[in-house]
């Protein structure tokens, strides 16, 4: 097959994890006969210092002419909160995900076999094995709500955001999850806040009707609370988790965290029409930028992620992913995940190990 990847290299480290990415892909490609051509788009800080806006116009259709997107990540202090909203990375990344309706984010907390003790829950806890996939939405909600501040006579000032759902959004959201379930253990935990929230309210009628189209995927309902407290308690229970945008804002940090380490988690946002958006959930690093010191395996993770799901290409995400855990059981880590007396590699080293793996598979 032939495939077009936008390449999105950003700030900090982006540009270092995305080369390493890169090189896996190639090597990807060579061992199972594809072709990849890379378009290179200009996005986040270092796209305000090229041309003034840090979402230059014509972004969203450059993307929108690949088959996916790799994103190293964008930001730094450099343009900071006091830069016009327009020249702010973080604009640039809210605004792609708009434009091409990137509705559902996938992100995996995998605790891989190698990286067991460095999971911050009890030993018999982690040995359990975490396997969950939070799927948040992310384009509706209260981030996306109206907000409203104002004087009132007696109470000093009131803010107000307004958190909106509708059926369709539920449903497209929800139908993502099923779907994923069956290509993994068969079971959705929706988690909501119904015994309060009217949108939790029609999230789990809108949940109950579709668990009825998905008979042999296991369902089931989980308080918010519920939900936060389970996951550092036994999250081996889960495999599919699906929650609206502010609860899987905060659910799915929490799911990385058990795991022990963002330099080695990957996530997706994907939409019903326009390419999947692939990048590491960690940003972009500026303590470390520059020193090949970043851990690639996110990214090169998320490279993985893309084969899976934009190019339903099961066994050469296999094959990337088990290239990663052999590397990581040979010993080998980046400072970030190095214990005392471990091997230390530094980005450029680390990619090249994970090719030589992939290869040699
Ligand atoms: P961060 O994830 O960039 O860094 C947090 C800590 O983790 C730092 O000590 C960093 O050195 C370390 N770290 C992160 N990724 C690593 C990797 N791959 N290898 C080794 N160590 C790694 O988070 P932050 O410091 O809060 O944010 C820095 C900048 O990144 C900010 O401008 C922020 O807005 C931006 N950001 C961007 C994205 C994105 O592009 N999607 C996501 C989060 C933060």
């Amino acid at each position: 097959m032939n495939y077009k990847i936008a390449l999105i290299r950003g700030d900090g480290i982006g540009p270092e994890v995305v080369n390493e990415a890169v090189g896996v892909l190639d090597a990807a490609a060579e061992k199972f006969g594809h072709s990849i051509e890379y378009v290179d788009v200009l996005l986040g800080g270092c796209a305000t210092d090229a041309v003034g806006k840090s979402y230059p116009d014509g972004t969203a259709e450059k993307c929108r002419a690949c088959d996916a997107i790799l994103l190293g990540a964008v930001g730094g202090p450099k343009w900071g909160p006091d830069k016009p909203a327009d020249q702010r990375p973080e604009t640039a990344l809210l605004a792609l995900r708009k434009d091409l309706e990137l509705y559902a984010n996938l992100r995996p907390a995998t605790l891989r076999p190698a990286m067991a003790d460095s999971s911050p829950l009890r030993r018999e806890t982690a040995e359990k094995g975490i396997d969950l996939m939070m799927v948040r939405e992310l384009t509706g909600g209260i981030y996306f709500g109206k907000r409203d501040k104002y004087q009132t006579e007696d109470r000093g000032v009131e803010c107000t955001d307004l958190m909106a759902y509708s059926e369709k959004e539920i449903e497209r959201i929800g139908r993502r999850a099923f779907e994923l379930a069956r290509l993994r253990r068969g079971k959705v935990s929706s988690v909501d806040k119904a015994n309060v929230l009217e949108t939790s309210r029609l999230w789990r009628e809108v949940m109950h009707r579709l668990a009825k189209e998905y008979p042999d995927v296991q369902y089931e309902d989980v308080l918010v609370d519920n939900c936060a407290m389970q996951i550092v308690r036994d999250p081996g229970q889960f495999d599919v988790v699906v929650t609206e945008n502010m609860f899987g804002d905060i659910l799915s940090d929490e799911a990385s965290m058990v795991t022990g380490s963002i330099g080695l988690l990957p996530s997706a946002s994907i939409g019903d029409t326009a390419p999947g958006l692939y990048e590491p959930i960690h940003g972009s690093a500026p303590d470390i930028a520059g020193q090949d010191k970043a851990n690639p395996m996110a990214t090169i993770l998320s490279a993985a992620m893309m084969f899976r799901y934009s190019f339903q290409r099961r066994e050469e995400a296999d094959a990337i992913e088990q290239a990663v855990d052999a590397v990581l059981a040979e010993g080998w880590r980046t400072a970030d995940i190095a214990k005392p007396g471990e091997k230390v590699v530094g980005t450029k080293e680390m990619g090249r190990l994970i090719r030589e793996k992939l290869a040699a598979l």
